[in-house]
């Protein structure tokens, strides 16, 4: 673990912008959910780390990207929300070769800078509407590819505003999972700020033609017509959890605004006037069935966090 210094930033004051009462709808991909207490979108990452030195030590904190793997509970978020997402924005070439990105960056913009210059493996990237801080923080990954394959190094913060460079090394990292070993930190009071990613040499085009047959591939196999969180239950071992779904006739089976796609069973969509209980309850209505069917236990994705109405 490497602590860097920044002692520098002490006394600046904070130049990003800070919300209250934010509608989580407005920032997760299901559009739907209730409110954040507080929202606070640092200007930058020296601004993140005088944001987290002045904060209150008992203030939950809650990361954001892109909010496409998250369901915000009707009740709301006590606390802050970070908004990742349009910030920590800096995408450049390593003299090593390795790109260093910030966690705001969202996954298309990576896929198409490791096209321009030339690389190969970033473009399963493009598929993922997600920031890398979200990528990271999921191991998410499609097409026999998953994010931290790619990684070098990670940059974190803490809530003291400590920032600290990680190897994977110091993760458990599985299958849409990652978590720092128990002797660490804990985890969800640290987040990522930062990669470098390494990939392999290649040809700018070629990587251009595969981002554009793996959207081709998305649009006609998802159902991006309607607000969805992508996957939400996780693959159980050897077997396909949109297949058990679709084995247990819940194909098209609604609550409320929100029902299981027709189109890819592990997606629920909201129809236009899903709450966050709506999609809370499908998904427990969904892994109920199959496992009263089946036998298979299966286990959301997605984060479901916040507070239920009352
Ligand atoms: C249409 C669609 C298709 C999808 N396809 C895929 C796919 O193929 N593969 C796949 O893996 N996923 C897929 N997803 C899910 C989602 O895009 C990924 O999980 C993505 O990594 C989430 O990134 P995000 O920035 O939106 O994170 P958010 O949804 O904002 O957050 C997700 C989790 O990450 C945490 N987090 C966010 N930023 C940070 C940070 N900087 N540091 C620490 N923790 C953080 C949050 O607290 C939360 O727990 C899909 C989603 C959609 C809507």
């Amino acid at each position: 673990m490497n602590m860097i210094e920044s002692s520098n930033i002490a006394n600046t004051p904070l130049r990003g912008e800070m919300r209250l009462q934010v509608d989580m709808s407005k920032h997760t991909s299901w559009r739907t959910g209730g409110m954040a207490e507080r929202m606070y979108q640092p200007a930058d990452l020296d601004d993140l780390l005088v944001y987290l030195r002045g904060l209150p030590s008992d203030e939950p904190l809650y990361a954001v990207g892109l909010g496409s793997n998250l369901l915000v509970r009707d009740g709301g978020l006590r606390g802050t929300v970070l908004l990742l997402h349009g910030t920590l924005s800096a995408l450049y070439l390593e003299l090593d070769g390795s790109i260093y990105a910030e966690a705001g960056v969202p996954g298309a913009k990576l896929a198409r800078f490791g096209a321009l210059h030339n690389m190969q493996g970033a473009e399963f990237f493009a598929g993922i509407p997600g920031t890398l801080g979200g990528m990271l923080a999921m191991n998410a990954g499609c097409y026999g590819s998953e994010t931290w394959e790619k990684v070098l190094r990670v940059q974190t913060v803490n809530r003291h505003g400590e920032v600290n460079i990680r190897t994977a090394a110091e993760y458990e990292i599985g299958y849409r999972h990652v978590a720092l070993r128990p002797s660490s930190f804990p985890a969800n009071e640290e987040w990522f700020v930062a990669a470098w990613l390494q990939f392999s040499n290649g040809e700018g085009e070629s990587a251009r033609q595969a981002i554009k047959a793996l959207l081709n591939k998305r649009v006609a196999t998802q159902p991006l017509n309607f607000p969805n969180a992508g996957s939400v239950f996780r693959n159980p071992e050897g077997d396909h959890a949109a297949r058990l779904i679709e084995a247990c006739g819940l194909k098209g089976k609604r609550i409320g605004g929100a029902q299981v796609s027709e189109k890819h069973a592990n997606f629920i969509v909201n129809t236009g006037t899903a709450s966050a209980e709506d999609i809370e309850n499908l998904i427990d209505e969904v892994r109920h069935t199959v496992e009263q069917q089946t036998g298979i236990c299966l286990h959301p994705e997605v984060r479901i966090v916040g507070e239920k109405k009352s």
